[in-house]
C-alpha cells in the first residue's frame, strides 16, 4: 500500500481489488526451439506464456513482448516440451520398500516433484494408486500445477494368484464376470485408462490370467471408451492381446524375437509399444548400479535408497538370484538371467523402430531399481543407443506421448498448450545425454525446482554438480 500515489483516492483501490488479477505473462527468447513434434530446431526463437498457457511461439524477430511482461533471455539455452513418461508408479515406496501404506499424499507429491525437478512434466500411473490420486488430478486440472501432471489407471486388473499390482491394494479377479466388474468399478471412479497384467514371471508364478479374462476386461474397457493396456512379457500373450482389442503395451515383448506376424498386427491396428522400459531391463542387470555417484541420480534419491543400493545386500542379492522383496507375496530370481531379458528388449525395440508402431517412452519408474525421472533420461539414452535419433527419442517422450494419452494441451511447443517446458544448457540434439543439463523447468508456467537444486530429503549443501557438469559416462 505504501507504493500507492497520493491521491490515489479509496475508491480507486477499491476498484483495483474488484479487478480481475492481471494476465501474468512470461517472455522466453533467444533460444533454440525444438517444439517435440520432430520438427526441424529452430534457432532464436521467443515464446510468450500468459498465465501458464503458449500465447504465441516464433522466431525471436517478430516477437511482440505485451506491456509489463517478465523477459527471460535464453540466449545459447535450448528448449524443449517437457517430458512424460507413459508408465510410472507413485507413493508407493519408502526408500527401497515398496509397501501400499507409504501411499500418503505427501509421498505422492513428493514423487510427482521429483519428476517434475528432472523435467518429467506428465506421467501415467499404470494401475497402483490409491483413489486419493483422483483428488490431486482434480486439482491439477483445474489449476496451474507445480509438479508433473498425473494420469491414472486408477487400480490395475490382477488375475488371482498372479503377477502383478501392489500387495493389499489391486482387486483380483478369475473370470470375465469379476474382470468385467473390476473395470466397471475404475471407470465409475473416472480412470484415465485399464490396466491389466499378463505374466508369470518367467514361470516362477503358477498361474497366469486366462485369455478369457483378459478379453472381458478389453471389451470392458472398451464399453466405457476406456483404452486398456496390457503389461506382457510372452510374444505369443502379445499377439492373442491384439486379436482381442488391446490398445498398447506396458512393456516389450522379452521372451524372444518379435516376428513379422506381430509387427504387421501392431500396425494395422495402431497398437502402441506404450512404454518398452528398457532402462528397466537394464536396471536389473546391474550388480553394481553405475550411477551411484552421479550427482544427476543421487540428488533425487534418499539417503536410505542409495545406502541400499550401495550396500553388500543388495549385490549378494543380484549375483545369487533368488531372494524376496519386502512386500512380494513370493520369492523370486529378480535379476538371474536379466542380461539376456534386456538384450532380448533392445532387440525387439530396434524391430519395432523398423517395422513403424506407435512408439511411446515409459520406465515403469518407481518400484525398486527405477527412479523418478532419473530413468526417463535412461530410457531415451537406450532408444538412441539402440538406433533412434535424439529428436525421434524427444519426440516418443513428448508429442508422442501426448497422442497416446489423447491430451491435446501438452507434448509440445504451440500456441494454446500449456506451456510445459524445459530449458537445457546443452543441445540435446548433439548428444542426448545433454537432456541432463537442466537449467529450468516450468509447468503450466510455474517455474519448479531442477533437480540440480533439488537434494531429496537432505541439506541442499549436501549434494554436488550442477547443471553445466558435463554429462559424460560417470563410470
Ligand atoms: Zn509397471
Amino acid at each position: 500500500m505504501r507504493n500507492l500515489k497520493l491521491g490515489l483516492g479509496i475508491a480507486t483501490v477499491a476498484l483495483m481489488a474488484a479487478l480481475p488479477a492481471a494476465a501474468e505473462t512470461t517472455v522466453l527468447k533467444g533460444m533454440t526451439l525444438i517444439d517435440g513434434t520432430g520438427k526441424p530446431a529452430q534457432a532464436n526463437s521467443a515464446l510468450i506464456m500468459t498465465d501458464g498457457k503458449i500465447t504465441w511461439v516464433g522466431p525471436a524477430a517478430q516477437l511482440k513482448a505485451p506491456d509489463g511482461a517478465k523477459t527471460v533471455d535464453l540466449t545459447g539455452k535450448f528448449v524443449m516440451p517437457g517430458l512424460i513418461d507413459s508408465h510410472v508408479h507413485i507413493g508407493i515406496m519408502k526408500d527401497q520398500t515398496q509397501d501400499i501404506k507409504f501411499y500418503t499424499r505427501e509421498n505422492v507429491e513428493a514423487d510427482l516433484k521429483t519428476y517434475a525437478a528432472y523435467g518429467v512434466t506428465g506421467v501415467q500411473v499404470l494401475g497402483t494408486d490409491k483413489d486419493l490420486v483422483f483428488d490431486v488430478r482434480k486439482e491439477q486440472r483445474a489449476g496451474r500445477p507445480k509438479m508433473a501432471r498425473v494420469f491414472t489407471a486408477g487400480q490395475g486388473v490382477v488375475f488371482k494368484g498372479g503377477y502383478g499390482g501392489v500387495l493389499g491394494l489391486n482387486v483380483q479377479v478369475s473370470t470375465p464376470e469379476e474382470a468385467r466388474k473390476a473395470v466397471d468399478e475404475q471407470a465409475a471412479k473416472g480412470v484415465d485408462i485399464i490396466k491389466l497384467w499378463m505374466d508369470d514371471e518367467r514361470k516362477a508364478i503358477p498361474v497366469k490370467m486366462t485369455y478369457a479374462v483378459s478379453k472381458a476386461a478389453i471389451e470392458q474397457a472398451h464399453k466405457h471408451k476406456l483404452r486398456a493396456v496390457a503389461h506382457v512379457f510372452y510374444l505369443a500373450d502379445a499377439k492373442e492381446l491384439i486379436r482381442q482389442g488391446v490398445d498398447g503395451f506396458a512393456h516389450m515383448v522379452r521372451d524372444q524375437p518379435v516376428d513379422q506376424e506381430l509387427l504387421s498386427m501392431m500396425k494395422s491396428k495402431g497398437t502402441w509399444m506404450v512404454s518398452a522400459t528398457l532402462s528397466r531391463e537394464m536396471a536389473y542387470s546391474l550388480a553394481i548400479m553405475p550411477w551411484l555417484q552421479d550427482p544427476f541420480f543421487t540428488r533425487g534419491v534418499t539417503p536410505g535408497t542409495l545406502k541400499f543400493l550401495k550396500s553388500m545386500d543388495r549385490e549378494k542379492a543380484v549375483v545369487l538370484g533368488a531372494t524376496r522383496f519386502p512386500g512380494l507375496p513370493y520369492e523370486k530370481k529378480v535379476f538371474a538371467d536379466m542380461d539376456r531379458t534386456l538384450f532380448q528388449a533392445l532387440e525387439n525395440w530396434q524391430a519395432m523402430v523398423k517395422a513403424g508402431v506407435n512408439l511411446g517412452m515409459g520406465t515403469d519408474s518407481g518400484p525398486n531399481g527405477r527412479y523418478p525421472g532419473f530413468n526417463a533420461h535412461e530410457e531415451m539414452q537406450m532408444q538412441v543407443m539402440a538406433g533412434r535419433t535424439p529428436m525421434e527419442a524427444i519426440k516418443s517422450a513428448t508429442s508422442d506421448n501426448a497422442r497416446w494419452l489423447g491430451d491435446k494441451s501438452i507434448g509440445s511447443i504451440e500456441q494454446g498448450k500449456w506451456a510445459d517446458l524445459v530449458v537445457l544448457n546443452r543441445n540435446p540434439l548433439d548428444d542426448i545425454r545433454n537432456t541432463q543439463t537442466i537449467q529450468a523447468v516450468y509447468v503450466a508456467g510455474n517455474g519448479v525446482p531442477t533437480i540440480w537444486q533439488t537434494c531429496r530429503d537432505r541439506p541442499s549443501n549436501a549434494c554436488t554438480g550442477s547443471a553445466q557438469s558435463v554429462p559424460e559416462m560417470p563410470y
